[in-house]
């Protein structure tokens, strides 16, 4: 398959079903909602039914900043996937958001010599469908 083919397929995106259907919900409208703990306050990523800090199932979506920082990242020298047609080398970041949870995602509007260790960054979001936008980093 040749790159020009690629790019006419839609990007893959994982299925909505009930224990991430908030934080779809919050992309369609440039919110990142994490899962909150009502019970002890913790906020977790990824989804899940319970709280992975005291398994508590009565939680709730939460609207975080957004704010993290860099902790680490790494240039890609190979496309995993067919719907993928990115240019080689691509970036991928690991983000430490400033209510805990880490993400893996990319960032996006930054010089390759200007990154670095603990970057301030903010999400944006890259629309993937009429339900579904996912959720990139970009210097703050
Ligand atoms: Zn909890």
């Amino acid at each position: 398959m040749t790159a020009t083919q690629a790019s006419t397929r839609p990007k893959p995106i994982p299925p909505i079903f009930k224990v991430n259907q908030g934080f779809w919900e919050g992309s369609k409208v440039g919110e990142l909602r994490l899962d909150h703990c009502r019970r002890c306050d913790h906020i977790w990523f990824p989804p899940s039914s319970s709280c992975p800090n005291c398994l508590s199932t009565d939680i709730d979506w939460k609207a975080v900043s957004g704010r993290g920082k860099v902790w680490s990242w790494i240039w890609m020298h190979q496309r995993y996937g067919w719907a993928f047609d990115v240019e080689v080398p691509y970036l991928l970041v690991q983000v430490n958001l400033d209510e805990g949870p880490s993400f893996v995602s990319t960032l996006v509007g930054v010089a390759k010599e200007d990154l670095r260790f603990d970057m301030p960054v903010q999400v944006v979001w890259q629309e993937r469908n009429e339900n579904q936008s996912v959720p990139v980093f970009t210097p703050a």
